[in-house]
């Protein structure tokens, strides 16, 4: 253990933005002092200096060699390596056979249909998504949530292009006595918290022991901070940012036209319209996060299964069983073809693997040189 305080925590994570709000430090915090805030990890008691938050904070970095025999048994192929996906079993393309989870669902409610199937099984009690608004602390936060019924895990359908501290919600999970398996759905970064924190050695306490499966989901876009993401809602709708109390935002078409509903101080709402390279194209505009500049993970490599527009990427046995389990039980099937899309999702793949794996790494050794703060992956 380093036995570090939470001062070191926030010299070398907080004040540096290597911290990706992933909610894991004030997990795993043994006084329980860790508070997690709309700017993220804050500090509410007294301080042991354990060191438990820095050594498992993810934001850091991760030794991804040893995450991948600890999840896979093996390292990767000099071919995965090229083809930049990660360790993986099977890669299907399907959707929800059920029409409002795949209306509700980003890219047809894989995910969501995945969850309830489990939670209809009985395997898991509960899983932990990401709500919008008002179950939230925090309207323009993405938060949370601790699903444990097909009307939660509906509500938290969707991609939020912001961060959502999940792992924060592993402590709940560990205390509730009603819960004792959950699926935990995050981003390659979330994914690798929780690897992370089983290669420490944690694999067998509370905060781990419940957790069944792990579900990540490919991530190419271009996150900004609270405040900048605040200014790009208020841009679009021409509203000023202090008018604004809560956020919306769903997938509507197939063509990726998205719907943009924002609730105004004063009671009213406003919506908005949009092709998601639009969105893209503002957003881009704000500065990226700076820990966002040197993540080298697009598919979540270490999750059980990865989820993306055309992607159910299965990666470890029980990942694939459940899929299996499910497309043969008719609670998935497969997506409709259509060609402009695979065309798009094919490239959008390529481009972002290019930037993860050539760019960002590139730019991890130019920072290092540099003496800038960068996450170590070795
Ligand atoms: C920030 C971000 C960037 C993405 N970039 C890409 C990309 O470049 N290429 C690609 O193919 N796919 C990308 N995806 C994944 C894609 O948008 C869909 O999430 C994925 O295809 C699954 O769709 P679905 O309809 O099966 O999921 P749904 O059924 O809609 O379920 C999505 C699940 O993810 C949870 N969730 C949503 N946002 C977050 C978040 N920010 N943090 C934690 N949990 C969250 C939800 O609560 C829900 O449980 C991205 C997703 C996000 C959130």
């Amino acid at each position: 253990m380093l036995e570090e305080s939470f001062d070191e925590l926030k010299k070398q994570v907080i004040d540096t933005q290597l911290c990706f709000f992933c909610g894991l430090c004030s997990a795993v915090c043994s006084m329980g002092c860790i508070s997690f805030k709309q700017d993220g990890p804050e500090l509410d008691g007294d301080c042991s200096a354990c060191g438990r938050c820095l050594e498992a904070c993810p934001g850091l970095g991760a030794p991804l060699k040893d995450l991948e025999i600890q999840v896979f048994g093996r390292v990767k192929t000099e071919a995965e390596e090229k083809r930049g996906l990660g360790i993986y079993l099977s890669d299907k393309n399907l959707v929800s056979s059920d029409t409002e989870i795949q209306k509700k669902g980003y890219t047809g409610g894989k995910l969501t249909a995945l969850l309830a199937y489990l939670l209809e099984k009985k395997e898991i009690d509960a899983a932990i998504v990401s709500h919008w608004g008002s179950a939230s602390p925090y309207p323009w936060v993405s938060w949370p949530v601790i699903a444990d019924s097909k009307m939660d895990l509906i509500k938290g359908a969707g991609s939020k292009y912001v961060f959502s501290p999940n792992l924060l919600a592993l402590e709940a999970v560990a205390g509730n006595d009603n819960i004792q398996s959950v699926a935990v759905v995050g981003l390659g970064c979330h994914m690798q918290g929780l690897r992370k924190l089983a290669y420490l050695g944690e694999s067998d306490t509370n905060l781990l022991k419940k957790v069944k499966y792990a579900f990540g989901l490919y991530c190419g876009a271009p996150m900004v901070s609270k405040d900048d993401f605040l200014a790009y809602v208020s841009e679009i709708h021409e509203v000023p940012p202090h008018e604004i109390a809560s956020v919306n935002f769903k997938r509507i078409s197939k063509e990726f036209d998205v719907a943009f509903e924002i609730g105004l101080q004063n009671g009213n709402t406003c919506k908005k319209q949009l092709h998601i390279t639009h969105l893209l194209n503002i957003i881009s505009q704000y500065r990226r996060w700076y820990r966002c500049r040197f993540c080298t993970d697009y598919a979540a490599e270490y999750a059980d299964i990865s989820f993306g527009g055309v992607h159910i990427t299965c990666r470890t046995p029980a990942g694939e069983d459940v899929v299996n389990r499910a497309l043969g039980d008719g609670w998935l099937i497969p997506s409709e073809p259509n060609k402009l899309l695979d065309n798009m999702a094919e490239g959008a793949d390529q481009s972002f693997i290019r930037m993860k794996k050539v760019t960002n790494v590139k730019r991890i050794n130019e920072y290092k040189r540099n003496g800038k703060p960068v996450p170590c992956y070795d």
